[in-house]
């Protein structure tokens, strides 16, 4: 199953916390912002997937699974901990 549809199946049956919140599209999110939007996703239910998909699509712009391109998207960094928390 490629990260898309597992994603895409995940969202299916699960609203996940960013549903609705400008802040995870938006060009510039504050420093504030940033730090709130990578806590939601440390609790969402679909955060794996999610990673899953930043790292295959490697997307330009947003924030996922608590990774705020552009940046590089290397597997291991973006699992740890100290990335969770800076994103
Ligand atoms: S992990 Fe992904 S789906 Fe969940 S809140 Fe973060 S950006 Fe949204």
């Amino acid at each position: 199953m490629n990260a898309y549809r597992a994603l895409h199946d995940a969202l299916a049956d699960r609203q996940p916390l960013c549903a609705g919140d400008d802040r995870f599209i938006a060009d510039a999110p504050s420093t504030e912002d940033i730090a709130e939007m990578a806590g939601m996703c440390e609790l969402c239910s679909v955060r794996a997937r999610c990673l899953d998909y930043a790292l295959a699509a490697k997307p330009a712009a947003g924030f996922w699974a608590g990774i705020r391109p552009p940046r590089t998207y290397a597997p291991r960094a973006a699992r740890s901990a100290e990335d969770r928390r800076i994103a």
